[in-house]
């Protein structure tokens, strides 16, 4: 069983996938901070943001101990993690880790930008979690502020839109919706109500997705599949 959770950031994606994992007894993968560890190998390197060649070698060769380095979550990562995700290279680096992640015994919640269309397209459930700009840029300016960074509200709206704008319209693997996808807006919702629903919404679909398997008629004798 696999669960795609997408949406832009500061939407309230990570925090709703965490829930699910633990809801549905499952492992839990933030893809975004795989792309925040290529970013802050390559700063601490000095490799530039555009040597697509250099940036798919770190990606081939990731790190797994920067997933905890506390800098993953600095602002200067999450910018300079939006411009080595441009990268098809450094994406296709990326690609094997997160699915033999995703198919790990007992099934996995992934969270991320193109989960529902590229990593996972055949997840058993997809959610797509978004909120206003001017909603997530406050709850990004308090989380920073929470960490002891000085920021203000309108930068943060401007990194946020600066984001967004990369992230959806870039060529390779850009955010966007999978068509399959269920939308949960978290725009006027608290924490416990944007969890509380998504719980509710995704139990739906993967009762559905368990009664079209039971549901789906026998292949023909003599007929292997
Ligand atoms: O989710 P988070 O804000 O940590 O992601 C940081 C950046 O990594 C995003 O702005 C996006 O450019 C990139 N990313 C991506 N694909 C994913 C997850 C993150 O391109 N699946």
């Amino acid at each position: 069983m696999t669960i795609a959770v997408d949406g832009p950031a500061a939407s309230g994606k990570g925090t709703i996938a965490r829930a699910l994992a633990q809801h549905f007894g499952l492992s839990h993968l933030d893809t975004g901070a795989i792309y925040r560890a290529v970013a802050l190998e390559a700063l601490r390197a000095g490799v530039p943001l555009d040597d697509a060649g250099a940036l798919a070698g770190l990606a081939h060769h990731l790190d797994l101990t920067l997933l905890e380095d506390p800098a993953l979550r600095d602002p200067e990562t999450a910018e300079a993690a939006s411009l080595v995700s441009q990268h098809p290279g450094v994406r296709a680096a990326l690609l094997e880790f997160q699915r033999s992640f995703a198919t790990r015994a007992g099934g996995a919640v992934l969270d991320g930008r193109d989960i529902g269309t590229v990593i996972l397209p055949d997840a058993t459930a997809k959610l797509f979690v978004t909120a206003t700009p001017e909603v997530r840029a406050r709850r990004r300016l308090l989380e920073l502020e929470a960490r002891g960074h000085r920021a203000d509200f309108d930068g943060v709206l401007a990194l946020i839109r600066l984001r967004d704008r990369r992230d959806s319209e870039r060529a390779a693997a850009p955010l966007v919706k999978a068509p399959d996808a269920i939308l949960l807006d978290t725009t006027d919702l608290d924490r416990e109500e944007a969890i509380r629903r998504a719980i509710e919404r995704v139990s739906v679909a993967l009762c559905n997705a368990a009664q079209g398997r039971a549901g789906r008629a026998p292949p023909p004798a003599g007929h292997f599949v």
